[in-house]
């Protein structure tokens, strides 16, 4: 099946009752992993990778397999950049067949966060992708107090209305790299965004947010939803299980235990989300 854009796959099932699932997905087994969940339950799907992908494959090779996996997929797939800080590389995943980028300018002042996003909304548009932007900062694991920032509403609409995004990430109270499901968010926040902002909402760092926090949300108005931390810790369970009982366990069939692991913690959230049976 053709790779589509994250506009796409919302568009598909127009009923806002569901979520679209990002997993992010590293190398080629979580790729696959993720992508067996999505075909099992009859979802559409974003495979997703980021700075931690590109430590130990270019993004060029992992755009690559992404693509050839989407499109032996028979459901219909985005391929994602993930929080990309530069317009280079944005420019970098256009050119490889990315379908869709984030742009994250949490870090940058307002007005640099909207020039720069604006920018990459303009290039998207050239490549036929669409773009994700972040106001707000969802803080990384350990993050300081003064670096977590719950979105505001009036910047946030401010926002969307200069840059034209496609999809706009929030900060609601979640936390980056939870291996968790503990966390509650700002539902009261959620439902005045949701009402102010005319474009789907995401929710990052979901991997801490409990299951009912985010059926919530999702009748609140975010529409897609990242999870990557819970995939990788379900996976590495698993593998230290089989080790321990196994000391000698060859490596492929380690990583088909890991890769088993993380469908089915897909499978659980897609459901979660609404997702399955959209595709
Ligand atoms: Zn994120």
């Amino acid at each position: 099946m053709s790779i589509r854009t994250i506009t796409d796959l919302l568009a598909s099932s127009p009923a806002k009752d569901w979520a679209v699932g990002q997993f992010n997905s590293h190398n080629l087994v979580m790729m696959g992993a993720a992508l067996a969940a999505a075909r099992a339950e009859r979802a559409p799907v974003i495979l997703a990778v980021g700075y931690q992908s590109t430590k130990y494959f270019s993004l060029q090779a992992l755009a690559a397999a992404m693509r050839v996996l989407a499109e032996e997929a028979d459901v219909p797939v985005a391929i994602h950049l993930d929080h990309a800080r530069e317009l280079e590389r944005v420019r970098e995943a256009l050119d490889c067949g990315f379908s869709s980028v984030m742009f994250d300018g949490s870090a940058l002042s307002f007005e640099d966060n909207v020039a720069k996003t604006r920018q990459v909304v303009a290039m998207a548009r050239d490549a036929g992708a669409s773009v994700e932007g972040e106001v707000g900062v969802v803080p990384q694991p350990g993050a300081k107090p003064g670096e977590i920032g719950l979105t505001d509403i009036g910047q946030a609409t401010e926002f969307a209305g200069l840059t034209g995004v496609d999809l706009l990430a929030v900060s609601l109270g979640s936390v980056h790299g939870m291996t968790e499901a503990s966390l509650a968010i700002d539902q009261a926040l959620l439902e005045k965004l949701g009402q102010a902002i005319p474009v789907p909402l995401v929710l990052h760092g979901a991997s801490g947010v409990t299951d009912e926090a985010v059926r919530q949300a999702i009748t609140k108005g975010v529409r897609k939803i990242n999870v990557n931390t819970a995939l990788k810790a379900a996976a590495v369970r698993k593998m230290r299980e089989a080790l321990t009982a196994r000391p000698d366990t060859d490596l492929l069939e380690v990583m088909d235990i890991g890769g088993r692991a993380i469908t089915e913690l897909a499978v659980h959230k897609l459901r979660v989300f609404g997702a399955s049976g959209r595709a």
